[in-house]
């Protein structure tokens, strides 16, 4: 077959290796508008740690990847100055350049034709192959030259946030909230290597309108944030890597594929970066398409194939990511309440974790927050 991918991020690159893996006569062309050393962003983190997924689907990567990981078992909130540690929640982070450039290699080794620094302006004149796939990221250009077929929904959600990098070590997932004059603001942060943690900000559009960000520089906005979370970030500076503040889009597509094209990854769906799922859902449909083409003739039944088998969980997965992004867009609902509470209703938000799975993930946390319940039970009694 002849394949043309546009766009090398995780989805492009892992679905060009595995069916490369398939069968070496295979045809495979990944075009990048990057170069290969280039990449917006910090690192990213992987919501589950055993991955088995990616060890099942290509022994090689998975050994890179997972050799490359930080993991950590516990979320910590930082609510009012104090800290609350919910053990059990397994994750890995690795930094997004690290697992580009392993399934960079991997595509070389392989033989798979790595076309960087090309942007692809006219998907149409790449039609002409058995598959195309658009893996051109959440404002996919495929996506938009083939919106008829696929039907997308885009969705401009209302907060804004920037993704930061900074020195200071996150040991684990660690959701800090912290507020002023203008509002509240949350950072999302983990360390991803031995040197470097992501540190996402987050705020409520009022919050940003209210701080005057659209006036400030770079440097004026990360002045303004670092003092925010001076208690947090511990003399360390956030760095900037091309960082902005943007607003979350949410995308949905009704048809996933038609004729000889499919989308793959951001470009088919997001899902909140709070439940830490885009990549692994960029890596999953990879495997998902590539599956389709083993268990199915032709690349219309593996096309139809991979939508029918994909699709419902993919659904699964935006459904709680959606609560997510909800709860962080009415975040200051939820400050008036004690650490404790507070916690208990970030870790459930997503209705995926529910009171049972957090006892069982962390008893100590959960008798916890029942004792400061009854307490405070108690105390409205009186
Ligand atoms: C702030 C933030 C934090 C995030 N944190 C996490 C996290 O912790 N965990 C997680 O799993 N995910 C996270 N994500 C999501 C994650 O980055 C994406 O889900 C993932 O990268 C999707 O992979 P992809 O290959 O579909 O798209 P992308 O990684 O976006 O790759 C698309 C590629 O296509 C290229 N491209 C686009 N258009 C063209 C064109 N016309 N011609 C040529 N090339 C083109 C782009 O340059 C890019 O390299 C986060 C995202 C954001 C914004």
């Amino acid at each position: 077959m002849k394949i043309n991918v546009i766009g090398g991020g995780p989805a492009g690159l892992y679905f060009a290796l595995l069916m490369k893996a398939r069968a070496g006569r295979h045809e495979i062309a990944v075009f990048e508008r990057n170069p290969p050393d280039a990449t917006f962003g910090w690192g990213v983190v992987f919501s589950d740690k055993t991955l088995s997924y990616l060890r099942d689907s290509d022994e090689p990567t998975y050994s890179e990847i997972t050799r490359a990981f930080a993991t950590w078992d516990n979320v910590d909130v930082v609510h009012r100055d104090e800290r609350v540690t919910i053990r059990g929640n397994k994750f890995s982070g690795i930094a997004r350049i690290k697992l580009l450039n392993i399934l960079q290699a991997r595509c070389e080794e392989l033989g798979v034709a790595l076309r960087f620094r090309e942007e692809v302006a006219d998907v149409e004149l790449l039609r002409d192959c058995d598959l195309l796939v658009g893996a051109d990221g959440v404002n996919s250009a495929t996506r938009e030259r083939y919106r008829e077929r696929f039907e997308p929904s885009l969705s401009v959600r209302a907060n804004k946030y920037v993704w930061y990098g900074t020195r200071r070590l996150f040991h684990g997932l660690t959701l800090t909230f912290r507020e002023d004059a203008a509002g509240v603001f949350a950072a999302h942060s983990y360390k991803f290597d031995a040197e470097t943690s992501t540190f996402i900000v987050e705020c409520d559009a009022e919050t940003w309108r209210a701080a005057d960000f659209a006036a400030m520089s770079d440097g004026e906005t990360r002045a303004y944030l670092g003092g925010v979370f001076s208690r947090d970030l511990g003399g360390h500076e956030l760095l900037s890597n091309n960082s902005r503040w943007i607003n979350f889009l949410l995308v949905r597509n009704a048809r996933w594929q038609f004729e000889n094209v499919a989308l793959l990854g951001d470009a088919l769906h997001t899902a909140h970066f709070s439940i830490g799922s885009g990549t692994k859902l960029a890596l999953e449909d990879s495997i998902a398409l590539a599956r389709a083409f083993d268990e199915t003739r032709g690349v219309t039944a593996a096309l139809a194939e991979f939508e029918r088998a994909r699709k419902p969980v993919v659904e699964e997965y935006q459904r709680a990511a959606y609560e997510s992004l909800v709860w962080f867009e009415h975040m200051k609902d939820y400050v008036h309440l004690a650490p404790l509470p507070f916690a208990f209703s970030l870790m459930t938000r997503s209705k995926k974790v529910t009171y049972e799975n957090l006892r069982r993930r962390d008893p100590a946390f959960v008798a916890a927050y029942e004792a400061e319940r009854m307490k405070s039970e108690r105390g409205t009694m009186r």
